[in-house]
């Protein structure tokens, strides 16, 4: 059975596929080399960015069955848009219109029951890609990238976590920023979450809704403040009276903030910056061992 980390963060911009990227090195180096990277931030994945020799070695096209109406059959009676949960459903009686949007479907099948007149079939509607890289160490990166246009994030996390599933012994997930659904399926079934912060009052503000949602699904956790340094004190007042782990700390560097924007990991060329992987490796070891 694979151990699976999930990064996550309450935020955008908290560095958190900084984190994710570089953990995968550090896991890859200094723990075990069959580790896998999988991008779930699928509205804009970027973890690919910090591999510049990666090879594209699969690449597959993710589908959702998204019902049609058969407009030959159809009474124009609007169960199905009453069914229809996400307005994917339009249907004008008067002029007999009856359509189905399939950006805004989700796949539910609620028409499908709702329809008594059999008025409804499914057929797979492309919502995503799903690519395969070899990054030149560990087991490389899998990455999910949703179709422009498509609100199908869920089901195409969905589909690339069944692909990782077991592919490694080591799987490290690089979740969405925020709070949503696809977070809460990217989390789903992690051994360990790390949430990345920073320590600002909208850091902070994010934490406590991001760690709410972590304590609901009762998965166990710890928090790297990265960029520390700026800002005040606050999200450490907040985790020590919540009796919350900090992993570590990375403190903000200017210089490393350049490298980063240049899709560089620093923990390949410097060990001072290293060490803070490792450190939070060997926490996540510790957990793993109680
Ligand atoms: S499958 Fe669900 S979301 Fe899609 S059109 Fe039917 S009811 Fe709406
Ligand atoms: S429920 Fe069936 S028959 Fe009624 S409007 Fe929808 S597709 Fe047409």
């Amino acid at each position: 059975m694979s151990f699976k980390i999930t990064v996550a963060s309450g935020k955008g911009g908290t560095g958190k596929t900084t984190v994710a990227t570089n953990l995968y090195w550090s896991l890859v180096k200094n723990f075990d080399n069959d580790t896998l990277l999988v991008d779930c931030d699928v509205e804009e994945p970027d973890d690919l960015l910090f591999f510049k020799n990666a090879i594209l070695r699969s690449e597959v096209k993710v589908t959702q069955a998204v019902p049609e109406i058969n407009t030959s059959k159809c009474t124009y009676c609007r169960k199905c848009v009453e069914y229809c949960e996400y307005n994917a459903i339009t249907v004008i009686p008067p002029v007999q219109y009856a359509s189905i949007a399939p950006d805004l479907c989700h796949s539910c099948g609620a028409c499908l029951y709702a329809c008594q007149d059999d008025a409804l079939i499914e057929k797979d509607h492309e919502i995503g890609l799903m690519s395969g890289y070899d990054v030149g160490f560990g087991k490389g990166l899998l990455e999910g990238r949703l179709k422009i246009g498509s609100a199908a994030q869920t089901p195409v996390i969905r589909r690339v976590k069944k692909e990782a599933l077991d592919a490694a012994s080591v799987i490290l997930f690089d979740a969405p920023p925020g709070t949503s659904c696809s977070v809460v399926t990217s989390v789903l079934d992690a051994d360990f979450v790390i949430m990345v912060t920073e320590p600002t009052p909208f850091g902070l503000h994010d934490l406590k809704i991001a760690v709410e949602l972590i304590r609901e699904m009762d998965l166990p956790f710890g928090v790297v403040i990265n960029k520390a340094g700026l800002g005040d004190r606050a999200v450490y007042d907040y985790l020590e009276d919540e009796g919350i782990d900090i992993l570590e700390e990375i403190p903000f560097n200017e210089e490393y903030a350049r490298k980063f924007s240049e899709g560089m990991i620093l923990s390949r060329i410097d060990k001072n910056y290293a060490i803070h992987y490792q450190k939070i490796i060997r926490k996540i070891l510790e957990f793993k061992q109680q």
